[in-house]
């Protein structure tokens, strides 16, 4: 049984990023397995948790170095701001020459802590918040009114200055209704948030009707992972999280994409940038100016870029003229940003924000099993000396060897 859907958008019609295995916008590093959550369906081990030492984290990151170039380094675990030497870290990764991003579920933040990070160098956070984390003083909130302790992390960097602000969120049948909400909620705070992100739940209990194999050896993945229902009953694609940003946003129009590794119509990771003025849409970055940006960052630093400073977000205005060069798509943006300021001069003065936002669809199943991940994946961590999808690193942990699949032998 294939699990491929019908996609509603023509890959080729957009810019394919050029991140591959050995050059990309972002690596992983995970310097615990600790946590002070325990989000349903999480695809790490918790319950032993581990920190690594400092000198253990090097070694990873002296790994990256010699085998991938990256933009930013992703820090996340576990919660990586449980790890002890979380600050020393942060400052090793940026001497080391990436940008460092944290990724926490924000629960441990602090303004002080907060302050640490960002002299130490911190350049951005990706909050991962949703309804699948029982958070301790949000139980029971749907993902709409989660969008208070969203901007109340929103606003705390704000305050802070700098700092890349993005949310993770992830989606299952049930919560998918919402999306719009969130898309919505981005919108009217395009000028402190940067990025959102839709993350398509995944489990085992959805993976469909495979045999499962590690090393060669049959598996019964029900008794090695924690069953959730939280995931709902069916998987969802980036083509219905699309579907649902449409009825809140009808100009939506993504401009990049990573494809799958066994099907190339497979949109993994869809990106696509709006340019908010005053709180309005005035539409989405071209797939042209997408690969300008990309290839000219490439050109001038060595690296393809991931996260852009809020500085160079609210330069939504040079990026429309710039672009209106070359594109008629960016043409038409920068006529609106015209018409706004002839209506009203004030408007001049005023700042336009792009903001990006991304679904991610990770692994789906093709015919006869087939595993369909992500192309280039951009969250590469290190185990033994080794580049992996982090993802699946506990099926390594588990099984020494990531699991395979095949179809169901009749019974
Ligand atoms: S393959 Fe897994 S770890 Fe890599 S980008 Fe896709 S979902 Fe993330």
């Amino acid at each position: 049984m294939t699990q491929t859907v019908t996609q509603t958008l023509d890959h080729l019609s957009l810019f394919r990023l050029p991140w591959n295995y050995a050059d990309n916008g972002i690596s992983w590093l995970e310097p615990t397995t600790k946590c002070n959550l325990r989000c349903e369906g999480c695809y790490r081990d918790l319950e032993n948790p581990v920190h690594k030492t400092l000198a253990e984290a090097r070694a990873d990151l002296e790994v990256f170095k010699r085998l991938r170039k990256s933009d930013c380094m992703s820090i996340a675990g576990g919660d990586p701001l449980v790890y002890p030497e979380i600050v020393e870290l942060v400052r090793m990764v940026k001497e080391m020459g990436w940008k460092p991003i944290i990724n926490t579920n924000g629960v441990a933040l602090t303004e002080d802590l907060l302050k640490d990070l960002k002299k130490a160098g911190a350049f951005g956070f990706t909050f991962h918040i949703d309804t699948s984390q029982n958070r301790p003083k949000a139980k029971d909130k749907t993902e709409t009114e989660l969008n208070e302790v969203r901007q109340y992390y929103a606003e705390m960097l704000a305050r802070e200055g700098g700092l890349a602000c993005s949310f993770n969120a992830t989606v299952n049948d049930a919560t998918l209704t919402e999306v719009p909400n969130l898309v919505k909620w981005a919108q009217d705070h395009a000028d402190i948030v940067h990025t959102m992100v839709f993350i398509l739940f995944r489990s085992p209990q959805l993976a469909g009707d495979y045999d499962c194999f590690a090393d060669g050896q049959k598996l019964d993945l029900r008794t090695t992972y924690k069953q959730t229902n939280w995931g709902g009953s069916t998987n969802v694609y980036a083509a219905d999280v699309v579907a649902k940003i449409r009825e809140v946003d009808p100009l939506y129009a993504p401009a990049a994409y990573l494809n799958g590794t066994t099907n190339p119509e497979s949109l993994k990771w869809l990106l696509a940038n709006r340019i908010i003025f005053n709180g309005e849409n005035l539409g989405y970055l071209s797939p042209r100016i997408m690969e300008m940006i990309q290839n000219v960052t490439h050109l001038f630093t060595g690296t393809y870029l991931a996260y852009a400073s809020p500085k160079s977000t609210s330069r939504g205005k040079l990026l429309a003229l710039l672009g209106s060069i070359t594109d008629k798509d960016m043409r038409r943006i920068f006529g609106r940003l015209v018409g706004r300021m002839f209506a009203n001069p004030a408007n001049l003065f005023r700042a336009a924000h792009v903001q990006s936002m991304m679904v991610i669809q990770p692994v789906n199943f093709e015919e006869h099993g087939q595993q369909d991940m992500c192309d280039g994946c951009p969250d590469m961590t290190v185990h033994e000396g080794k580049l992996v999808w982090s993802c699946r690193l506990e099926e390594l942990n588990k099984h020494g060897a990531f699991v395979t699949t095949a179809s169901r032998e009749p019974a």
